[in-house]
C-alpha cells in the first residue's frame, strides 16, 4: 500500500466532512462555490495535487489526484463541486507545462494557492465536439492579440479571473489555434450570461463575450498554431478524471442506497431483505467495481508512459455507463424520497447526465476509439 496515497485519502475525506459536507446543499442552492473553498484546499494540500512543486504544486502524479476525488466523492462532495473547485484541473496544465516562468509566476502559482481562478474555455456557440472548427479569432496587433467570438459552457467561467482560452490565430482546422490567458478586467470581455442546469448546481457555467480584447501576447501559451495539441494532450487526464466523477458518485450512491434499504421497512420487512432488491444492489456494486477498476488501469498505464488515448475513452464511457445506471437505480430504491429536491441520491441522478455530454461526447469519443483501434476505414 502507498501510505502517502492513503493519508492523502484520508486528508481528503477529513476535508469534505469539515468543510463541503455541511455546506454542499446551500452552495448548490446559491449557484455557486464560494473563493475561500480554493484557500482551504490548497491549505489542506489538496488544489496542488499532481502539479509540480517548481510551479507552486504538491507533486504527485494522476494516481494521487484520483485518490483525492474518490474519497471527496465518497464522503459526500458532488460532481458539480469536483469541478468548481478542481477547475484547475484543466485550465492550468498547458500553462504548467509551457515553460514560461511569467505564465507560471502570474497564473498557475496563484491559482494552485487557491489566490485566483482559472477557467478553460474551448466551446462555442456553434458546436463543441469539432474543436477543430473554433471560430473564435485573435489577430496579432504590435505587441497584442485582439480578440473577438463568443463561448460557452464554461465551467467556473462567472468567477474566473482568468480564462485560457482557445483562439484562432491562423488559417482553418487544428493547425490555426492558439491557448491565450484572458484576464478578468480587459476592456471588452464579458461573462454574457450565467446558465442554470439539470445539475452541477455549484458549478457556476458562463457564456463569455470578446469584442476587440486586446490581450498581451506575453499571454499565448506556447507557440502559435500549438494550440489543438496542447488541449488534445490534457483530453487522457480530463477523460479520466470525468470517469472518476461517474463511478465516484455511483459508488456514493450505492453506499447510500444500501444503508436506505437496511432502514426501510415494506410490507413489513426491510427492503434489503427482498431478493430481487439484494440482486439490485449486487449489480449496481458489479458496475462501480468495473469501472473503477478499469480506469484505474488506464490510469496506471498513462502514468507509466503508455499512449491510452482510445482507453481512456472507453474508461469514460464505461464509468459514466456505470453512474447512469446506478444513480437512477438508487433514486428509484429511496422511492419518494429519492425524488425530493435535496436527497443526496437525487443530486448525483441529475449530476450524471452531464457525464457522457461533457469533456467529449460518447459518440464522438467512441468515433475516436474507432480510429485508433483500426476499427474506422
Ligand atoms: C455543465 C457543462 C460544463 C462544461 N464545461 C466546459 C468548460 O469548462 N470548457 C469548455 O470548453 N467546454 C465546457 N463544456 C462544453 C462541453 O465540453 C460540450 O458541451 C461538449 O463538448 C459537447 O459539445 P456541444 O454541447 O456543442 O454538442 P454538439 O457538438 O453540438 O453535439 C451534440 C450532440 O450530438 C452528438 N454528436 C456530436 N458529434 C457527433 C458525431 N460526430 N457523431 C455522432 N454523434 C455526434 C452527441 O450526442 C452530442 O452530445 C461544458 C458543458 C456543460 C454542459
Amino acid at each position: 500500500m502507498n501510505t502517502e496515497r492513503e493519508a492523502l485519502r484520508e486528508s481528503a475525506r477529513e476535508f469534505t466532512r469539515r468543510e463541503v459536507a455541511p455546506y454542499l446543499q446551500q452552495w448548490e442552492d446559491a449557484g455557486d462555490v464560494p473563493r475561500d473553498l480554493h484557500r482551504r484546499a490548497a491549505k489542506q494540500g489538496l488544489l496542488g495535487v499532481a502539479f509540480p512543486v517548481e510551479v507552486g504544486g504538491e507533486g504527485g502524479d494522476l494516481l494521487d489526484s484520483i485518490a483525492v476525488m474518490e474519497a471527496m466523492l465518497a464522503e459526500g462532495a458532488s460532481s458539480g463541486l469536483m469541478a468548481a473547485l478542481f477547475t484547475s484541473g484543466i485550465a492550468l496544465p498547458h500553462l504548467a507545462t509551457s515553460g514560461d516562468a511569467d505564465l507560471v509566476d502570474r497564473f498557475v502559482r496563484p491559482t494552485l494557492a487557491g489566490e485566483l481562478i482559472g477557467s478553460l474555455a474551448v466551446t462555442e456557440p456553434g458546436g463543441g465536439s469539432d474543436v477543430a472548427a473554433i471560430r473564435t479569432t485573435a489577430r496579432r496587433d504590435g505587441d497584442d492579440y485582439v480578440v473577438n467570438g463568443t463561448k460557452t459552457f464554461i465551467t467556473s467561467g462567472v468567477r474566473a479571473d482568468f480564462v485560457t482560452t482557445a483562439v484562432r490565430t491562423g488559417g482553418p482546422g487544428h493547425d490555426g489555434l492558439s491557448l491565450l490567458v484572458v484576464e478578468k478586467g480587459m476592456p471588452g470581455f464579458t461573462v454574457d450570461r450565467s446558465l442554470s442546469k439539470t445539475g452541477w448546481h455549484c458549478s457556476d457555467t458562463a457564456e463569455l463575450g470578446f469584442a476587440d480584447v486586446r490581450v498581451p501576447a506575453r499571454n499565448l501559451v506556447g507557440v502559435e498554431g500549438s494550440g489543438f495539441a496542447q488541449i488534445a494532450e490534457q483530453f487522457v487526464v480530463e477523460r479520466l478524471a470525468l470517469a472518476v466523477h461517474g463511478y465516484g458518485i455511483a459508488a456514493r450512491s450505492l453506499a447510500l442506497t444500501a444503508a436506505y434499504c437496511r432502514r426501510r421497512e415494506t410490507f413489513g420487512r426491510p427492503l434489503v431483505a427482498r431478493q430481487v432488491v439484494q440482486q439490485r444492489l449486487v449489480e449496481m456494486h458489479r458496475r462501480v467495481e468495473v469501472a473503477r477498476a478499469y480506469a484505474h488501469e488506464i490510469a496506471r498505464r498513462h502514468v507509466g508512459g503508455a499512449d491510452v488515448v482510445a482507453e481512456a475513452c472507453l474508461a469514460k464511457q464505461t464509468a459514466v455507463e456505470c453512474a447512469a445506471y446506478v444513480c437512477d437505480q438508487a433514486v428509484q430504491l429511496h422511492g419518494g424520497t429519492g425524488y425530493l429536491h435535496g436527497t443526496e441520491v437525487e443530486r448525483h441522478f441529475r449530476d450524471a447526465r452531464i457525464l457522457p455530454i461533457g469533456g467529449g461526447a460518447t459518440e464522438v469519443l467512441t468515433d475516436l476509439a474507432a480510429r485508433l483501434l483500426g476499427y474506422a476505414p
